[in-house]
């Protein structure tokens, strides 16, 4: 292809990578990306580590906290369980908080560590590398396998391949989309969805099938596309990372000038790099780490693994391609913790000491109260004053409570619903009650008049909370 030499190639070389993503070709049209089968120490740590979240993330709905989900995200019902704590839609600050804490956490990983997680703990590319790419080795083959699979007509071998691979593909899927639906709706409502007719109900039958569909999509056809062009944190990595984020870099002062390895001839003058490719063609998403930082690359860290093995037959040090910092390379210092570090560090901190403090000082229950609307007071038939109010009381501890409801800040008489007696908030449960206070028209000092409302228990007051009672003022006062 012709191309325009530019002032910045004179300057930094013909980057033609720069010009184009590196799955597609001269016209716009995608190549079809097959990594060879990566081996090597970082490659165990990454297995181990998928291990470990894929059991947490299969694990996690089923696991049962005092009778309730260790982490369920209702977002139908608002409700909201993370770690076995319950958080009710009058959570939502600490809801905030804790989204918060997540955004900071991942934004100081990203400044000291690069793409961490999108390398070691992201789902799509735990599952992509270490589940579906692990199902293709298995079925197709290594990369040259696939791609002459790829080339060949359909015969009967491609067609049972591509059938097996599919469907242990479209397998995958479905478990995963249960799963997800799991942390939506909790586990007994999706046992209840697969046991019982689809007519029964069409729109949680409906997500499963959706969720299938959008995953066995991302899993066996996007793929990298989701990192590159979906994904909005890949897309920030540009202000987040500096010349002291620590990412997979390939040493250019030690590679270069690279050269390929000739028999009998000396290696004097050239760099460490043989030139052999192999961690271009261990690259999931198809680039040459030799370009330097880019926004295709995941911090896999396939190629170091690639190029350690490289560096073992040639004899030379490991670390060619390596975790560290651009400054590290071009300056030989070590790594440094930076004010910008710092910086997110002190957020983080503060962040998650409010958070805890609120979490540990909430109270067992939230009770609201609110005046009936459309109406200032009434007036009995025995000359009293009376005004309705609606009741919410919260129970956000994993004991059943049993209450009774005093008013205070007038003399007067609390009824309700089987006034007198006490009543049961199951743990985790909510009480919606309905009561009247009526006061002789004598005891009303002012037009509006401030009372309380006290939940009490064997123990004691439990909590209290404010309200007003309206009246016609007594002439007395
Ligand atoms: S350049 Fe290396 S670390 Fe980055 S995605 Fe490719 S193989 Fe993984
Ligand atoms: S694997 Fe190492 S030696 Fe081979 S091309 Fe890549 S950087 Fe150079």
């Amino acid at each position: 292809m012709n191309r325009t030499v530019t002032l910045e190639d004179l300057v930094y070389g013909e980057e033609d990578f720069r010009d184009h993503i590196p799955y597609e070709d001269a016209h716009g049209k995608r190549r079809w990306i097959y990594p060879r089968k990566p081996r090597g120490r970082f490659h165990k740590y990454r297995q181990i580590m998928a291990l470990g979240l894929l059991g947490l993330f299969f694990t996690m709905p089923h696991i049962r906290w005092h009778g309730q989900p260790f982490f369920l995200i209702n977002i139908f019902e608002r409700k909201f369980v993370i770690l076995g704590q319950v958080f009710w839609p009058q959570d939502t600050h600490l809801l905030i908080l804790l989204l918060l804490i997540f955004f900071v956490t991942v934004i100081l990983f990203t400044v000291a560590f690069g793409r961490i997680w999108c390398g070691w703990t992201c789902p799509q590319t735990v599952f992509m590398e270490m589940v579906f790419r692990k199902i293709e080795y298995w079925v197709e083959g290594d990369a040259s396998a696939q791609r002459k699979l790829d080339r060949q007509p359909w015969n009967a071998e491609k067609i049972r391949k591509k059938s097996l691979k599919h469907a242990l593909f479209i397998i995958i899927s479905l478990l995963i989309s249960h799963t997800v639906m799991m942390y939506l709706v909790g586990r007994d409502k999706v046992f209840e969805l697969v046991t019982r007719s689809p007519a029964e109900n069409w729109p949680g039958f409906l997500g499963l099938v959706t969720f299938t569909g959008i995953f066995y999509f991302v899993f066996s056809i996007l793929r990298e596309h989701a990192c590159t062009f979906i994904c909005p944190y890949g897309r920030l990595q540009g202000v987040l990372i500096n010349p002291d984020t620590l990412v997979v870099a390939y040493d250019f002062v030690r590679g270069e000038p690279r050269g390929k390895l000739v028999k009998g001839e000396k290696a004097e003058g050239k760099g460490d790099c043989v030139d052999c490719g192999l961690c271009v063609q261990v690259c999931p998403t198809g680039i040459d780490i030799r370009n330097g930082t880019q926004l295709e690359c995941v911090n896999c860290t396939a190629c170091i693994d690639a190029c350690d093995e490289v560096m073992d037959k040639v004899k030379k040090p490991k670390g060619l391609v390596r975790f560290a910092s651009l400054a590290q390379i071009r300056e030989g210092r070590s790594f440094r913790f930076t004010w910008r570090m710092a910086a997110y560090s002190g957020v983080l901190l503060v962040l998650v000491s409010v958070f805890f403090t609120l979490i540990f000082t909430r109270n067992k229950v939230e009770t609201t109260i609110l005046r009936a609307t459309g109406q200032l007071y009434n007036e009995t038939s025995d000359g009293k004053i009376s005004n309705l109010y609606n009741v919410q009381v919260i129970n956000k501890s994993f004991d059943s409570l049993r209450i009774r409801f005093e008013m205070e800040g007038l003399p007067g008489v609390l009824k309700s619903a089987g006034h007198g007696k006490e009543k049961v908030i199951p743990p985790q449960g909510m009480l919606q009650e309905v009561l009247i206070f009526e006061v002789e028209k004598s005891q009303i000092p002012q037009l509006k008049n401030k009372i309380q409302l006290k939940l009490i228990t064997s123990q004691g007051i439990l909590d209290k909370v404010s309200t007003t009672f309206l009246g016609p003022p007594s002439k007395i006062h």
